[in-house]
C-alpha cells in the first residue's frame, strides 16, 4: 500500500480510538478532555467536528468488519473507500505488530498521566499514595487492582503505568538517576519492571512492579548480580510485597 495513504494523523486517531476502546471495555468512562489533549501533542490542532468524525468513520469500518466499536461514536454511513481502507490498513497493522501495540500503549499511558496528574493538581499537593482509581474491592478487603490482562486490549494497565511513572517524579529513583529522556511534556520515560514477570503469572498490579530507567531495567533481567538487585527493590519499595500493602500505598 502507498505510504502515503496512511498519514501519521490516521495512525493517531486509531491509537486514540483503540485506548477508548479498552476503556469502554473496562467498564470505565472516557475523558475527552485527555484524549484531545495528548492528541493535539502529536498531531496540528483539529476542530471538535473533524475529530468526531474521525473517530465515527472508525466505528464504521470496525462494525462492517464484525468488530467491537465505542458506542459514544455511531458509525457513520458512506465512509468514504478510501478513507475505510486507510482505516482497516491501520487498524490490522497495530493489531499485528507489538511494536505498534507498544506505541499505542503509550497514547494511553499519556492520557492516564494528564488524567492522574490533574486529579492530584485539584486537590493540592501531589502524594505518593495510590490513587482510588487502582484500588478495587478483592476478597472483603479494599485491594489493589490487579490487570485481568485477557479481558482487554492492552495486556498492561495503562493507568498503573501512568501512577508509576507520576510518583516517580522528585522521589529517589532505584539507581538515582534521572529518567534519560522526555516522552512527552513533563513526563519522564521509564520502563515498567513487573518484579515476577508476566509470563510467570506475574500480577500486572502496584504490588508487583516499579518505574526504572532502561538500564536499571535491563540490569535487573541481564546484570551478573540480578539477585542482588531484586533484594534491593523489595527493601526499597514496601509495596512490593503485597501483604504490606497499605499506609500510603508506596
Ligand atoms: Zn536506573
Amino acid at each position: 500500500m502507498n505510504p502515503n495513504c496512511t498519514p501519521s494523523e490516521t495512525r493517531q486517531a486509531v491509537y486514540a480510538y483503540l485506548y477508548m476502546l479498552d476503556k469502554e471495555r473496562a467498564g470505565e468512562a472516557n475523558s475527552k478532555t485527555q484524549i484531545r489533549r495528548a492528541l493535539q501533542e502529536r498531531l496540528p490542532l483539529r476542530s471538535e467536528f473533524s475529530l468526531e468524525k474521525r473517530f465515527q468513520n472508525i466505528s464504521a469500518v470496525l462494525a462492517e468488519d464484525g468488530k467491537t466499536f465505542v458506542k459514544g461514536y455511531l458509525p457513520l454511513p458512506n465512509v468514504g473507500r478510501g478513507v475505510a481502507s486507510v482505516i482497516r490498513h491501520v487498524v490490522s497493522e497495530v493489531e499485528s505488530s507489538s511494536q505498534l501495540v507498544e506505541e499505542a500503549l503509550g497514547f494511553a499511558v499519556r492520557c492516564e498521566f494528564l488524567a492522574l496528574g490533574k486529579a492530584r493538581n485539584d486537590k493540592g499537593r501531589p502524594r505518593g499514595g495510590l490513587p482510588d482509581e487502582l484500588w478495587t474491592e478483592r476478597a472483603g478487603r479494599r485491594m489493589p487492582a490487579r490487570r485481568r490482562a485477557e479481558t482487554c486490549l492492552f495486556s498492561r494497565d495503562p493507568k498503573l503505568k501512568a501512577w508509576l511513572v507520576l510518583r516517580s517524579r522528585g522521589l529517589r529513583e532505584f539507581c538515582g538517576a534521572r529518567a534519560p529522556f522526555e516522552e512527552a511534556p513533563d513526563m519522564p520515560y521509564l520502563e515498567i519492571h513487573h518484579v515476577v514477570s508476566l509470563a510467570r503469572e506475574g500480577w500486572e498490579a502496584p504490588e508487583n512492579a516499579v518505574a526504572l530507567c532502561p538500564n536499571c531495567h535491563r540490569a535487573m533481567h541481564f546484570a551478573a548480580d540480578r539477585e542482588e538487585r531484586v533484594r534491593r527493590l523489595y527493601s526499597l519499595f514496601a509495596r512490593l510485597d503485597a501483604g504490606a500493602f497499605g499506609a500510603d500505598g508506596a
